[in-house]
Protein backbone atom coordinates (compact mmCIF):
# COMPACT_ATOMS: atom_id res chain seq x y z
CA UNK A 1 0.00 0.00 0.00
CA UNK A 2 1.36 3.36 -1.08
CA UNK A 3 0.15 6.33 0.98
CA UNK A 4 0.81 9.70 -0.11
CA UNK A 5 -0.01 12.24 2.48
CA UNK A 6 -1.66 15.34 0.54
CA UNK A 7 -2.88 17.07 3.49
CA UNK A 8 -2.56 16.51 7.37
CA UNK A 9 -3.56 18.95 9.76
CA UNK A 10 -6.40 20.25 11.54
CA UNK A 11 -7.08 23.43 9.77
CA UNK A 12 -5.11 25.26 6.68
CA UNK A 13 -2.70 27.86 6.78
CA UNK A 14 -0.17 28.61 3.69
CA UNK A 15 2.29 25.95 4.95
CA UNK A 16 -0.68 23.87 6.29
CA UNK A 17 -3.14 21.77 4.09
CA UNK A 18 -6.29 19.63 6.32
CA UNK A 19 -6.06 15.93 6.26
CA UNK A 20 -6.26 13.83 3.06
CA UNK A 21 -4.68 10.42 2.45
CA UNK A 22 -4.23 8.94 -0.52
CA UNK A 23 -3.82 5.23 -0.80
CA UNK A 24 -2.81 3.72 -3.91
CA UNK A 25 -3.49 7.18 -6.46
CA UNK A 26 -7.44 6.40 -6.46
CA UNK A 27 -8.57 5.71 -2.63
CA UNK A 28 -8.91 8.71 -0.57
CA UNK A 29 -8.91 9.06 3.18
CA UNK A 30 -10.99 12.46 4.17
CA UNK A 31 -10.69 15.42 1.44
CA UNK A 32 -9.12 18.07 2.97
CA UNK A 33 -7.09 18.59 0.47
CA UNK A 34 -7.63 17.44 -3.18
CA UNK A 35 -7.61 20.21 -5.60
CA UNK A 36 -5.17 22.06 -3.53
CA UNK A 37 -2.48 19.38 -3.39
CA UNK A 38 -3.11 16.92 -6.49
CA UNK A 39 -2.29 17.97 -10.28
CA UNK A 40 -5.42 18.09 -12.16
CA UNK A 41 -4.53 14.74 -14.34
CA UNK A 42 -4.06 13.07 -10.93
CA UNK A 43 -7.36 13.96 -9.63
CA UNK A 44 -8.90 12.67 -12.15
CA UNK A 45 -7.93 9.32 -11.40
CA UNK A 46 -9.58 9.35 -7.92
CA UNK A 47 -12.05 6.42 -7.83
CA UNK A 48 -13.25 6.67 -4.09
CA UNK A 49 -13.29 9.22 -1.13
CA UNK A 50 -13.97 7.87 2.46
CA UNK A 51 -15.63 10.22 4.52
CA UNK A 52 -14.71 10.12 8.08
CA UNK A 53 -17.29 12.99 9.34
CA UNK A 54 -18.22 16.44 7.61
CA UNK A 55 -16.67 19.01 9.18
CA UNK A 56 -15.30 21.03 7.33
CA UNK A 57 -11.39 20.32 7.04
CA UNK A 58 -12.41 17.00 6.21
CA UNK A 59 -14.74 17.20 3.17
CA UNK A 60 -13.82 20.91 2.14
CA UNK A 61 -12.06 19.33 -1.66
CA UNK A 62 -15.13 17.60 -2.96
CA UNK A 63 -16.83 20.37 -4.44
CA UNK A 64 -13.88 21.57 -6.23
CA UNK A 65 -12.62 18.19 -7.62
CA UNK A 66 -16.23 17.86 -8.85
CA UNK A 67 -15.69 21.11 -10.72
CA UNK A 68 -11.90 19.52 -12.44
CA UNK A 69 -12.94 16.23 -12.81
CA UNK A 70 -16.23 17.07 -15.01
CA UNK A 71 -15.99 15.52 -18.53
CA UNK A 72 -13.15 13.63 -17.32
CA UNK A 73 -14.25 10.01 -16.43
CA UNK A 74 -16.89 7.36 -17.23
CA UNK A 75 -17.56 6.36 -13.89
CA UNK A 76 -18.25 8.86 -10.75
CA UNK A 77 -15.58 9.47 -7.66
CA UNK A 78 -17.76 7.25 -5.19
CA UNK A 79 -18.06 9.34 -1.83
CA UNK A 80 -18.21 6.46 1.26
CA UNK A 81 -19.39 7.42 4.40
CA UNK A 82 -22.24 6.90 7.05
CA UNK A 83 -26.15 7.42 6.32
CA UNK A 84 -25.68 10.29 8.83
CA UNK A 85 -22.42 12.21 6.72
CA UNK A 86 -24.03 11.70 3.63
CA UNK A 87 -26.93 13.59 4.77
CA UNK A 88 -25.28 16.28 5.92
CA UNK A 89 -22.97 16.76 2.65
CA UNK A 90 -26.47 16.27 0.39
CA UNK A 91 -28.42 18.75 2.77
CA UNK A 92 -25.85 21.57 3.34
CA UNK A 93 -22.97 21.01 1.14
CA UNK A 94 -24.35 19.60 -2.30
CA UNK A 95 -27.77 21.23 -2.18
CA UNK A 96 -27.44 23.79 -5.05
CA UNK A 97 -27.15 26.38 -2.70
CA UNK A 98 -23.76 26.03 -1.33
CA UNK A 99 -22.53 24.43 -4.21
CA UNK A 100 -23.75 22.44 -7.24
CA UNK A 101 -25.51 18.48 -6.64
CA UNK A 102 -22.82 16.92 -8.63
CA UNK A 103 -24.75 13.59 -8.45
CA UNK A 104 -26.92 14.91 -10.87
CA UNK A 105 -24.51 16.84 -12.92
CA UNK A 106 -24.86 16.06 -16.12
CA UNK A 107 -27.46 14.16 -15.50
CA UNK A 108 -28.91 11.18 -12.45
CA UNK A 109 -27.75 8.24 -14.48
CA UNK A 110 -23.97 9.03 -15.37
CA UNK A 111 -23.16 11.75 -12.55
CA UNK A 112 -19.40 12.97 -11.63
CA UNK A 113 -20.25 11.87 -7.74
CA UNK A 114 -22.25 8.98 -6.17
CA UNK A 115 -23.25 8.60 -2.48
CA UNK A 116 -22.23 4.96 -1.32
CA UNK A 117 -23.47 4.22 2.73
CA UNK A 118 -21.70 2.30 4.56
CA UNK A 119 -22.33 0.24 8.00
CA UNK A 120 -19.75 1.23 10.57
CA UNK A 121 -18.64 -2.59 11.61
CA UNK A 122 -19.01 -4.01 8.08
CA UNK A 123 -16.29 -4.77 5.99
CA UNK A 124 -16.45 -3.44 2.50
CA UNK A 125 -14.02 -4.07 -0.75
CA UNK A 126 -12.81 -0.33 -2.18
CA UNK A 127 -10.59 -1.66 -5.18
CA UNK A 128 -8.49 -4.55 -3.77
CA UNK A 129 -8.68 -2.83 -0.15
CA UNK A 130 -10.71 -4.56 2.61
CA UNK A 131 -12.73 -1.32 4.56
CA UNK A 132 -14.05 -1.00 7.71
CA UNK A 133 -15.43 1.72 9.42
CA UNK A 134 -15.85 2.00 13.20
CA UNK A 135 -17.76 4.64 15.47
CA UNK A 136 -15.27 7.04 17.18
CA UNK A 137 -15.74 9.50 19.84
CA UNK A 138 -15.76 13.36 18.41
CA UNK A 139 -18.64 16.30 18.35
CA UNK A 140 -20.88 14.84 15.26
CA UNK A 141 -21.16 11.36 14.14
CA UNK A 142 -17.69 10.55 13.09
CA UNK A 143 -15.85 6.94 11.63
CA UNK A 144 -12.38 5.75 12.42
CA UNK A 145 -11.58 3.70 9.47
CA UNK A 146 -9.30 0.32 9.36
CA UNK A 147 -7.61 -0.33 5.93
CA UNK A 148 -6.23 -3.41 4.63
CA UNK A 149 -4.69 -5.16 1.96
CA UNK A 150 -3.01 -8.75 1.21
CA UNK A 151 -0.19 -7.82 2.95
CA UNK A 152 -0.63 -5.14 5.22
CA UNK A 153 -3.10 -2.54 7.56
CA UNK A 154 -3.62 0.56 8.36
CA UNK A 155 -5.99 2.39 10.83
CA UNK A 156 -7.08 5.88 10.39
CA UNK A 157 -8.99 7.54 13.97
CA UNK A 158 -10.30 10.18 11.96
CA UNK A 159 -11.23 13.58 14.74
CA UNK A 160 -11.96 11.87 17.81
CA UNK A 161 -11.74 11.77 21.94
CA UNK A 162 -10.50 9.00 23.98
CA UNK A 163 -11.95 6.08 22.35
CA UNK A 164 -12.32 2.11 22.55
CA UNK A 165 -14.04 0.24 19.60
CA UNK A 166 -11.37 1.19 16.93
CA UNK A 167 -8.75 0.07 19.28
CA UNK A 168 -10.66 -2.87 19.87
CA UNK A 169 -10.71 -3.94 16.14
CA UNK A 170 -7.16 -2.76 15.36
CA UNK A 171 -5.84 -5.02 17.79
CA UNK A 172 -7.24 -8.08 15.93
CA UNK A 173 -5.84 -7.10 12.42
CA UNK A 174 -3.08 -9.39 11.16
CA UNK A 175 -0.88 -6.97 9.39
CA UNK A 176 -0.80 -4.15 11.39
CA UNK A 177 1.10 -2.14 10.40
CA UNK A 178 0.56 1.96 10.96
CA UNK A 179 -1.70 3.80 12.85
CA UNK A 180 -2.43 7.70 12.49
CA UNK A 181 -3.93 9.07 15.24
CA UNK A 182 -5.10 12.67 15.91
CA UNK A 183 -3.05 15.15 17.86
CA UNK A 184 -4.82 18.35 17.60
CA UNK A 185 -3.61 20.09 21.09
CA UNK A 186 -1.15 20.86 23.47
CA UNK A 187 -1.23 18.80 26.20
CA UNK A 188 -1.66 22.38 28.44
CA UNK A 189 -5.26 22.56 26.88
CA UNK A 190 -6.07 19.01 27.29
CA UNK A 191 -9.95 20.04 28.57
CA UNK A 192 -10.63 21.75 25.38
CA UNK A 193 -9.32 18.60 23.32
CA UNK A 194 -11.75 16.81 25.72
CA UNK A 195 -14.89 19.23 25.43
CA UNK A 196 -14.54 19.37 21.64
CA UNK A 197 -13.56 15.87 21.03
CA UNK A 198 -9.89 15.59 20.32
CA UNK A 199 -6.61 14.50 21.79
CA UNK A 200 -3.45 15.84 22.82
CA UNK A 201 -0.01 14.10 22.53
CA UNK A 202 -0.51 12.47 26.03
CA UNK A 203 -3.77 11.09 25.46
CA UNK A 204 -2.41 9.88 22.02
CA UNK A 205 -0.15 7.72 23.82
CA UNK A 206 -3.05 5.93 25.90
CA UNK A 207 -5.10 5.50 23.17
CA UNK A 208 -2.35 3.79 21.60
CA UNK A 209 -1.42 1.63 24.34
CA UNK A 210 -4.99 0.35 24.22
CA UNK A 211 -3.95 -1.79 21.11
CA UNK A 212 -2.39 -4.04 23.41
CA UNK A 213 0.35 -4.34 20.86
CA UNK A 214 3.60 -2.33 19.54
CA UNK A 215 4.57 -3.76 16.45
CA UNK A 216 3.46 -0.83 14.58
CA UNK A 217 4.34 2.84 13.08
CA UNK A 218 2.70 5.52 14.91
CA UNK A 219 2.01 8.76 12.99
CA UNK A 220 0.93 11.88 14.70
CA UNK A 221 -1.92 13.94 12.23
CA UNK A 222 -4.56 16.75 12.35
CA UNK A 223 -2.59 19.20 14.63
CA UNK A 224 -3.57 22.53 14.84
CA UNK A 225 -1.73 24.75 12.33
CA UNK A 226 -0.75 27.44 15.09
CA UNK A 227 0.30 24.78 17.86
CA UNK A 228 2.71 22.97 15.23
CA UNK A 229 5.81 23.72 17.12
CA UNK A 230 4.94 22.64 20.27
CA UNK A 231 2.57 19.88 19.39
CA UNK A 232 6.16 18.55 17.35
CA UNK A 233 8.21 18.63 20.79
CA UNK A 234 5.45 17.07 22.84
CA UNK A 235 4.88 14.30 20.36
CA UNK A 236 8.67 13.63 20.55
CA UNK A 237 8.93 13.60 24.29
CA UNK A 238 6.43 11.50 24.90
CA UNK A 239 8.56 8.41 25.69
CA UNK A 240 7.12 6.21 22.45
CA UNK A 241 8.56 6.34 18.83
CA UNK A 242 5.70 9.00 17.37
CA UNK A 243 6.24 10.03 14.06
CA UNK A 244 4.62 13.44 13.39
CA UNK A 245 3.30 13.00 9.62
CA UNK A 246 4.20 16.25 7.18
CA UNK A 247 2.13 17.14 4.50
CA UNK A 248 4.32 15.55 0.97
CA UNK A 249 5.23 12.22 2.59
CA UNK A 250 4.92 8.97 1.26
CA UNK A 251 5.01 6.09 3.34
CA UNK A 252 4.78 2.26 1.89
CA UNK A 253 3.57 -0.13 3.90
ZN1 LIG B 1 -10.88 17.80 11.71
ZN1 LIG C 1 -13.97 17.16 13.29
Amino acid sequence: MLIQVLGCYGGESPQCRPVSLLINGTVLLDAGAITSALPLKDQAKLNAILISHTHLDHIQDIGFLADNIFGKRDQPVRIYGTRTSLRYLKDHVLNNHIWPDFTAIPNARSPVLAYQEIQPGKEFKVEDLTVKAVKVDHIVPTVGYLVSDASSSLVYSADTGPTKNLWKEAGKLKNLKAVFVEASFPNELRRLAQMTGHLTPELLVKEIHKIGKNNFATYALHMKPAFLEVLAQECKSQGEKIHVLKQGERIRL
